[in-house]
């Protein structure tokens, strides 16, 4: 099973991989090449298993996006001719 994991090297750098659950070695850092060593934090399940590289900032965007145009709908509706 492979999963969106956050990465971090001595550096300080930070970026994500998809990788397996199970594969615990270190990888190089994307912007130093240091290795760098899974942090552990929990991002729930892959809903969208996208190709892998695309970065997960744009899926939380793309989310949020969603969650706004949903409240802008339900917003006009309330704001919309009650009687008619
Ligand atoms: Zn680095």
């Amino acid at each position: 099973m492979r999963r969106m994991f956050d990465y971090k090297c001595p550096d300080g750098h930070k970026f994500e991989a998809f990788i397996d659950v199970d594969d615990k070695r270190l990888l190089p850092c994307k912007t130093c090449g240091k290795n760098s060593q899974r942090i552990l934090t929990y991002g729930g399940p892959v809903l969208d298993p996208i190709s892998g590289d695309f970065p997960s900032a744009t899926r939380r965007w793309t989310l949020n996006r969603h969650i706004k145009i949903a409240q802008e709908r339900r917003e006009a509706v309330s704001h919309g001719p009650s009687h008619l």
